[in-house]
């Protein structure tokens, strides 16, 4: 599958400012050298504990953020070329907008309690232009109706609908535009666990209905398995081991991947995987380890872990790996 969207070397960095003058103090390195792949129709997931960077990555790749460095390489639909949107002005990034969306993670708070729904979902199509006024009823009808809500949700404010349906009126307010690329950020884990199943299929067949390439970010390994398609592991804002989901939970060959997947339930109750528990928290951005940054936690480090970065690339396990040991 080609890429509809890539991060090459992308960075964020945001400065620290300290003290009465408010001096700066430091960098935060939240996205620290990120390369990516979102393939077009296709599913990438990107996995990890909190802070490690995920949601920034996943906002500067459709220019809510603003990278500090690396490229953003988009392929607009029905071109071969690749436009970087990592340089580009707010303006200059405005005509792509209506392809790159974003699914929030809270359901309650990225919708306007006071604005009815049927226009939340059609402001969208008024911003971008997008057919004549009755073609864009037209629309938020449609649209709507394709999520599951009744033909009347359209008139009523977001407080008469529950977290699940809520979550139904941002997928809504996200796909009218016909986008080529959604960030899904965390999109499940406000909604209890029978809802999660119904979103989650609701995702699957839009995808397979319009093609998008999802960028699915999520700490329940559990639906990242069940969602197949590529993953990416993220730990204090780098990639450190990448491949096909389902070669990479069968054989994770990090030390972070294979804590992370030492917690998920296996499927085959012959099998039994002993949980590892790492020590400690992430350490902070703003003043990484050296060398390998998973030095401090990591059950099985060396010497050399502690001076020398582990580039990712393919190791023994065949899909890139950023450890020296894999
Ligand atoms: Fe652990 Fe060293 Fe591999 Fe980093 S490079 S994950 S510290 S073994």
């Amino acid at each position: 599958m080609s890429a509809v969207l890539e991060a090459r070397g992308l960075e964020v960095h945001f400065p620290v400012h300290g003290g009465l003058l408010r001096r700066p103090r430091g960098t935060v390195r939240a996205v620290d050298g990120v390369d990516l792949s979102i393939p077009a129709g296709g599913t990438l997931s990107l996995v990890g504990e909190s802070g490690c960077g995920k949601t920034t990555t996943g906002r500067a790749l459709v220019r809510l953020v603003d990278p500090t460095g690396g490229a953003v390489l988009y392929t607009p639909p029905g071109e071969e070329q690749a436009l970087d949107l990592a340089p580009m002005t707010q303006a200059q990034v405005r005509p792509h907008r209506r392809s790159l969306q974003i699914i929030f993670q809270d359901p309650y708070a990225s919708l306007n309690p006071r604005m009815r729904v049927g226009r939340a979902v059609r402001e969208r199509l008024d911003v971008f232009g997008v057919g004549s006024p009755e073609e864009r009823d037209q629309r938020v009808a449609a649209v709507l109706e394709r999520v599951g809500l009744s033909a009347d949700a359209a008139r009523r404010f977001p407080n008469a609908f529950s977290g699940g349906q809520r979550q139904r009126i941002a997928i809504a307010r996200a796909i009218v535009c016909e986008p080529s690329v959604v960030v899904c950020d965390e999109p499940l884990s406000a909604l209890d666990v029978s809802v999660q199943a119904r979103v989650l299929s609701l995702l699957a067949e839009l995808q397979q209905e319009h093609g998008v390439g999802y960028l699915f970010i999520s700490h329940d390994l559990s639906v990242v398995r069940h969602l197949g398609g590529s993953v990416a592991v993220m730990y204090l804002g780098r990639i450190v081991e990448t491949g096909p989901t389902a070669e990479v939970f069968e054989s994770p060959a990090h030390p972070y991947t294979q804590a992370l997947l030492s917690a998920v339930p296996v499927p085959d109750p012959k099998r039994r995987r002993t949980r590892i528990i790492l020590d400690g928290d992430v350490p902070s951005p703003a003043d990484p380890p050296t060398g390998c940054a998973f030095h401090t936690r990591c059950p099985v480090v060396e010497a050399r872990c502690r001076t020398d970065l582990p580039a990712l690339e393919p190791r023994s396990a065949g899909h890139p790996t950023a450890c020296h040991l894999a």
